[in-house]
Formats: structure tokens, sequence, C-alpha cells
């Protein structure tokens, strides 16, 4: 009788646990029902990347110093840059600079120590190749500067999540003029920008 009814209390524990499993499955269900669709139409509709979004590198001939930073920099010791020393003026001439992207890891390191800013990050993503030694971009390649997504014709550019209002997370038909979610980085440059009052304040302090 004993055994019988631990048998009957094990099944009614188990039914109880099956229902909460049940019901905590079909919440995740019935949450999604209510939220809206977010799909990107691509090609025809494409997302904004963001602001600081790490894509192709961008490279200004003109402005290398042929010092090959970016080269010690590398984690894989990529960018190859290749100059001739002029031993009359003491320099070097810079003949070819190349970069495989089919390699890189877009980690912009060189971008960030590059003594005369002459690299450059830009948004764009879209680098597929059948071949990928074709990722193998010279200097040429490098110094073009891509489509902007928000000015290519062909193109619906619609707010990356970042870019959204607070607490929307659908970024098609928005109001023309709609305020993204948090500030701008000129705004908060602004915002830290020391006000009338604490720089009339900073200057009795050094007086
Ligand atoms: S760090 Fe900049 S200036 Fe120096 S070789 Fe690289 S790209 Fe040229
Ligand atoms: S982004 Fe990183 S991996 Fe790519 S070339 Fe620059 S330093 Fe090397």
């Amino acid at each position: 009788m004993l055994k019988f009814l631990k048998q009957v209390g094990d099944y009614a524990k188990e039914t109880a646990q099956a229902a909460r499993y049940i019901g905590q499955g079909l919440s995740v269900t019935f949450d999604h029902m209510q939220r809206r669709p977010v799909t990107v139409q691509y090609p025809y509709e494409k997302l904004i990347p963001s602001e600081r979004y790490r894509g192709r590198i961008h490279f200004e001939f003109d402005k290398c110093i042929s010092c090959e930073v970016c080269v010690r920099v590398c984690p894989i010791n990529l960018p190859v840059v290749d100059y001739e020393f002029d031993k009359a003026s003491k320099k070097k001439n810079l003949k070819h600079y190349s970069i495989d992207f089919g390699v890189c890891i877009f980690c912009a390191n060189c971008i960030e120590y590059c003594p005369t800013n002459c690299l450059s990050a830009t948004e764009e993503y879209e680098m597929s190749t059948y071949d990928r030694h074709e990722l193998n971009y010279d200097n040429v390649a490098m110094g073009r500067l891509p489509y902007k997504v928000t000015q290519d014709p062909m193109v619906t550019p619609l707010r990356e999540l970042a870019y959204l209002p607070k607490g929307v997370t659908d970024p098609h038909d928005l109001p023309p003029g709609s305020r993204r979610a948090g500030l701008r980085p000129e705004e908060i440059v602004e915002q830290m920008e020391p006000t009338e009052a604490e720089k009339e304040e900073e200057t009795a302090k050094n007086a």
C-alpha cells in the first residue's frame, strides 16, 4: 500500500514539474508573439553601421612615412610596407603598401598607432569574393572610399539598434526626426566641456 502511495506521489510531482516546464516554454513563445519583426530586406535595406565600426581599412599613400609601426603593432605582422631608402635625402620612399583582408582580424592596432593617421577604419563590410587572394588589397584598393549606406541611392538605410529611440526594436517606419537613445559622441564631448561658472572658478583658483 505504501509503495503504491509513493508511486502516486512521484507521479503527481513529475506531472507538476512537466506542467511548469511547458508553462516556461510557452511564456517565451507568447513573449515573442508580442515583439515586432526586425527583419532587414538586404540588400535593398541596410543597417547603418555603428559609429566606431571597424570595417575595411582606408589608406592614404601621401601621408605614409614608411615607418613600419603598423607592422610592428599588428599581432600577425600583416601590413606589407615596400619602400626604397634614398641615401641622398636619408628618407624612405614608399613604393607599395598592402594589407591582406583575408587574414586581417580588424583589431585596428595599426590604425591606433600609425603616427601620421594615414590609416582609418571605414564602414565597409561587404568584402566577399570567390577567391580569398582577391582580399589582398594594395594601396590603390585601400585608397578607395566606400559608399556610405546613408548616401547610396539604391539602398534604404535603417537605423541600427544602437541608433533607435528608447524602447523601439523595429527600425522600419520611424517618424522623421525621432531621436535615438543615448547621446551622440559630440554631445558627450559637449557635456564634458566646463561651464562658464566652472571656468571662472578655475581661473579664480589659479589667480
Ligand atoms: S604606421 Fe602609418 S606611416 Fe608608418 S608605415 Fe604604417 S601606415 Fe605608413
Ligand atoms: S587591423 Fe589588426 S590585424 Fe589587421 S592589419 Fe591592422 S593591426 Fe593587423
